[in-house]
């Protein structure tokens, strides 16, 4: 069985011009990836080999955890492992060595580089292997690289979960495995959903434990739970997996057309669809009608920067009233994001890449009422008199499925709120 959404008005963007812009962006980098998946993977550590500024934008980003150690920290590069002077992988062997003694806890461990690492050309894969080898059976090490040179921060998810696929277990069971780092209790209600209908194994990736029962191979169908798995999605196919593509789960309508797409490929019969999501269904849709009153009829643009744009584009324009000027992305992958460009109405300019100077003078030019853009551009533009929304909050804030979608709707409407109510004291 197949819910099919409402097709837009007057077609999609699938086939829309895209321009395409290659110059300076403004983005994290993808170190910041740790910041949630430490949290998701209970028995992971990550070892950022870098420098001192990425100790600091990873204690600065997550906080300083008093009571509990935390699973992530930096091996920092000194001068003279820069200079060469030093050999690197003899002090990274002996920081591994120290940090696994100390720690019991961990099974696995992924050495993150770095732009210092990737600089001085530091081959963590192979530190990787040496490791493994020394730590088996006990501790798992991967490696994935984190820099900031050529990426943007959720990448860093990408890269960690493609790191693990080539070590997955094989298997020929016909399983559901389900792809993306979601806070525990949204990745429950996904589960319990899906479980309602019938489907199952469901496995995870990332597992919360290395002992989960998540496998590979030809009979495995995965879906994406997030839209920035390009490279994740490539290396599950390459191991004989097949995706099933659908809209991505945030709203109302792109969660139902998301649990609709996995329904139909297990065959569950509409009634028991029907069953298992009218009740979600009718709260969500009441929930986005309450938080999305002041979004009704306001425009919205969107600077490339969590890889979430097409998604979120969809649900402001499809389910809150909003219309979008422009929408860009650091990527554009059809496989991907087709079915979310094929739902949002045309009419935007739909952009990929960034030349942040080039963008910024259209983001003036359009004035949206809201714009969506990251840290580093939020507060000059608010000084420019434009409304902003931080990109980063979308993904560190619960907003996937039905219980979440009002709050989705409520992140956009608030900065709306609170320029309302500053203009109202001004006034006064
Ligand atoms: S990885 Fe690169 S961009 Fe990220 S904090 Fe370290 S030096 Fe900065």
């Amino acid at each position: 069985m197949t819910v099919q959404p409402t097709p837009p008005p007057q077609g999609g963007c699938r086939n829309a011009p895209v321009l395409k812009e290659r110059g300076q962006r403004e983005v994290f980098c993808g170190l910041t990836g740790i910041i949630w998946l430490h949290r998701k993977m209970q028995d992971a550590f990550f070892l950022v080999v870098g420098s001192r500024t990425c100790a600091h934008l990873l204690q600065s980003a997550a906080g300083v955890m008093i009571f509990a150690e935390p699973r992530f920290g930096t091996a920092i590069l000194e001068e003279g492992d820069l200079a060469g002077l030093k050999d690197a992988n003899q002090e990274l062997d002996r920081e591994v060595a120290r940090l696994l003694e100390r720690r019991p806890d961990i099974r696995q461990l992924f050495l993150v580089g770095s732009c210092p690492s990737e600089v001085i050309k530091l081959d963590l894969s192979r530190a990787a292997e040496r490791l493994s080898q020394t730590h088996a059976p006990r501790v798992r090490v991967l490696n994935y690289s984190g820099s900031g040179i050529e990426t943007t921060f959720t990448e860093g998810e990408d890269a960690c979960l493609c790191s693990m696929v080539p070590v997955l277990p094989k298997t020929d069971a016909r399983e559901l495995l389900l792809v993306g780092a979601l806070p525990d209790v949204v990745e429950d209600q996904m589960v319990g959903l899906l479980e309602a209908m019938g489907i199952g194994p469901i496995r995870l990736l990332p597992a919360r434990k290395i002992d989960d029962e998540t496998a590979v191979g030809p009979n495995t169908v995965f879906a994406l739970t997030q839209p920035f798995l390009g490279e994740t999605a490539a290396a599950l196919t390459g191991r004989g997996a097949t995706h099933i593509a659908a809209p991505f789960p945030f709203g109302e309508e792109g969660t139902t057309a998301w649990l609709s797409a996995i329904a139909s490929e297990f065959g569950v019969d509409a009634e028991t669809f029907a069953a298992v999501t009218d009740a979600p269904r009718a709260r969500a849709r009441k929930a986005i009608a309450q938080a999305s009153e002041g979004l009704n009829g306001k425009s919205v643009f969107f600077f490339p920067d969590s890889q979430l744009e097409i998604p979120l584009a969809r649900f402001l324009t499809r389910e809150c009233g909003m219309t979008a000027l422009e929408v860009a992305s650091p990527y554009i992958n059809h496989a991907l994001h087709g079915p979310d460009l094929d739902l949002l109405p045309a009419g935007p300019q739909i952009a990929e890449g960034q030349d942040v100077e080039k963008q910024l003078d259209r983001a003036r030019a359009a004035r949206a009422d809201l714009t969506v853009c990251g840290l580093g551009l939020a507060n000059p533009l608010e000084a420019e008199g434009l409304t902003t929304k931080w990109a980063i909050e979308l993904v560190f804030t619960p907003v996937h499925f039905y219980e979440q979608a009002g709050d989705l709707a409520g992140l956009f409407s608030r900065p709306l709120r609170r320029r309302g109510l500053l203009k109202l004291e001004a006034a006064e």
